[in-house]
């Protein structure tokens, strides 16, 4: 009998080692450091997953990756919303830094070549109305997401503003919080402009600003156009680190993550 128990509390702790090291696997996840600063490929990583097509603009024939967390999240509220004849579709999601260096520098030459006289501090802060220096974009985390449309205009009317609503008022539920929410409504007062659309899954987000706060500086800020400017915009701080207050205490808010 006592041999029986040996056994099986050996078989447990056994168990226990190779699931440790099956979640340890260098492939399951980026380190930290090189996750919130967009430095992998996500096909590399088993965390993270290729977005369904019928959950994305499916025109455009664009395949998306989200982590998986965050996906089943997302899936989980499309179907919700869908019952509420509310249609939710995405149209970016992770977007590591090569992909977001390519957006940031076609802006910036654009802006450029509209006015040659502008300095890399006014074209990059005129770029950050919207989109995030790379290095510095939460979609980089494969946690946020961008749903039906990024044009304000869409979500102030109509259809549009139906959708925003819906957010606003279910996102909670499947762990989605909005972290560039109006500026002038007491839940931040600077940084990027409102984005209806801007949606990130929290139980994961919440824990990568974190990391970020603590242990990104502006020397890993670096490898694109107006780098070098990042420090005098205080793009950490009034932009990485300015979201949503709801988004910022969302641990104090859902105790159960
Ligand atoms: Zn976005």
């Amino acid at each position: 009998m006592q041999k029986q128990l040996i056994f099986f509390i050996l078989l447990a702790i056994l168990i226990q080692i190779s699931f440790a090291f099956s979640s340890n696997n260098s492939t399951y996840e980026p380190a930290k450091k090189d996750w919130v600063l967009g430095m992998y490929e996500p096909q590399d990583f088993s965390v993270f997953k290729n977005v369904p097509q019928n959950l994305t603009n499916y025109e455009t024939g664009k395949l998306y990756m989200l982590h998986q967390d965050a996906l089943h999240a997302f899936e989980r509220m499309h179907l919700k919303a869908k019952k509420d004849n509310v249609t939710l579709i995405l149209i970016s999601a992770l977007r590591n830094f090569p992909y977001q260096k390519r957006i940031w520098e076609a802006k910036f030459q654009q802006i450029k070549n509209g006015d040659p006289l502008k300095t890399d501090e006014q074209i990059a802060l005129e770029i950050m109305t919207y989109s995030a220096m790379p290095t510095t974009s939460r979609h980089h985390w494969g946690t946020d997401m961008d749903i039906n449309s990024v044009e304000p205009e869409y979500f102030e009317s109509g259809q549009g503003l139906i959708e925003y609503n819906w957010l606003k008022k279910n996102a909670k539920r499947f762990g989605f919080c909005q972290p560039y929410s109006p500026k002038n409504d007491g839940s931040r007062d600077r940084g990027y402009n409102l984005e209806q659309w801007h949606w990130s899954y929290m139980p994961i987000s919440y824990y990568l600003l974190k990391y970020y706060r603590d242990n990104i500086n502006y020397h890993n800020i670096q490898g694109f156009s107006g780098s070098q400017d990042a420090s005098k915009i205080h793009s950490i701080e009034d932009y990485v680190l300015s979201i949503n207050k709801e988004c910022l205490n969302w641990k104090q808010v859902h105790e159960s993550y």
